[in-house]
């Protein structure tokens, strides 16, 4: 947190001075890996997709050299299909994605796309094969047009507008003041969490990257929202790799795979069923959610017959 605080300081410094020039999780990280640690190496080439299939090979990191965060991950996520990560706060589940983002270079161990290390091709070509839906979306002082194009500055007018429906965010502009002429953003209209959400999932559906890393939001979501996330999170998916980093276990019960950390590591992999039927972390995981859903319908029902 330490280490991110400095530069988001100084990104905030050079947003009043050059307005468009960042913002948005992706942008972040083409600011900072101007820091001199992480370069391209002076043979790198651009990385070639062909699947999109990521694989990660005993990988350790550390932010800070006395904190081990990841202690020898191994995991692949084969081309077109969904791993789903998850794990308790802290486990290093987001790390995972600042990582094959290279926001950070693991201490050891390789991570591969379609075989190449990342280490070794053009940050430019890495970051363009893939889409970021982060936890917490920075819009432009803007229009909702020019935020959802920032996906892809050449889209026209109706990859803009088809892009906001599969995002589920068409309801949201209609009901806006100007619609897409609406300016957003901290000086705009304010928009919900799920909301810029939706902003962020449209831009990647603009994007359409091969490989696509969706860290959902940890704040309890109500459910109609989640739901609509969730449906837009199927649309933009369909046939690319996509690592899902969730925190509501139910909305990854169809993952092709699951793989569960803690401190770390990975503790344990497989489809739903079979990690239930395993009666491990996940299952206990997925006990707990329910419980607490449960508890949470039945309050919400005695609320209504009041
Ligand atoms: P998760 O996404 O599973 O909740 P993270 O990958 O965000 O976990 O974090 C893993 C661990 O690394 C946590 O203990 C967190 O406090 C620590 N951490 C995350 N980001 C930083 C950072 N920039 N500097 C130092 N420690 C960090
Ligand atoms: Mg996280």
């Amino acid at each position: 947190l330490i280490q991110l605080s400095i530069p988001l300081n100084f990104m905030g410094m050079i947003y009043r001075e050059v307005k468009q020039s960042l913002l948005d999780i992706g942008q972040m990280f083409a600011v900072l890996d101007q820091a001199p640690e992480i370069r391209d190496a002076p043979d790198a080439k651009p990385l070639a997709v062909t699947g999109g299939a990521v694989r990660f090979e005993d990988v350790r990191f550390a932010y800070h050299p006395d904190r081990q965060i990841l202690k020898g991950v191994s995991f692949e996520a084969p081309a077109g299909r969904t791993l789903a990560i998850v794990g308790a706060s802290g486990a290093g589940k987001s790390t995972l994605s600042r990582l094959l983002f290279r926001f950070y270079e693991p201490s050891s161990g390789r991570i591969l796309i379609d075989g190449q290390d990342i280490s070794r091709v053009t940050q430019d070509s890495l970051r363009a094969a893939i889409g970021m839906v982060p936890q917490d979306t920075v819009l432009f002082n803007d229009t909702i047009a020019y935020n959802i194009r920032y996906g892809r500055w050449d889209a026209s007018d109706d990859e803009v507008r088809e892009a906001a429906r599969l995002a589920q965010l068409a309801p949201v502009v209609a009901a806006m003041p100007a619609g897409y002429d609406t300016l957003v953003g901290e000086r705009g209209l304010k928009l919900s969490g799920g909301e810029k959400q939706r902003v962020a999932i449209a831009r990647t559906i603009l994007k359409a990257p091969p490989i696509l890393v969706l860290d959902e939001a940890t704040s309890a979501l109500d459910s109609f929202t989640e739901r609509e996330i969730q449906d837009a999170l199927a649309a933009v998916s369909r046939g690319r790799t996509t690592l899902v980093i969730a925190h509501r276990l139910s909305t990854i019960v169809n993952a092709d795979e699951i793989m569960v950390m803690d401190q770390g590591e990975v503790v344990e992999r497989g489809t739903h069923e079979a990690l239930l039927a395993a009666g491990g972390v996940y299952a206990g995981l997925w006990n707990r959610q329910r419980r607490a859903e449960q508890a949470l319908q039945t309050l919400k029902e005695t609320g209504e017959e009041e």
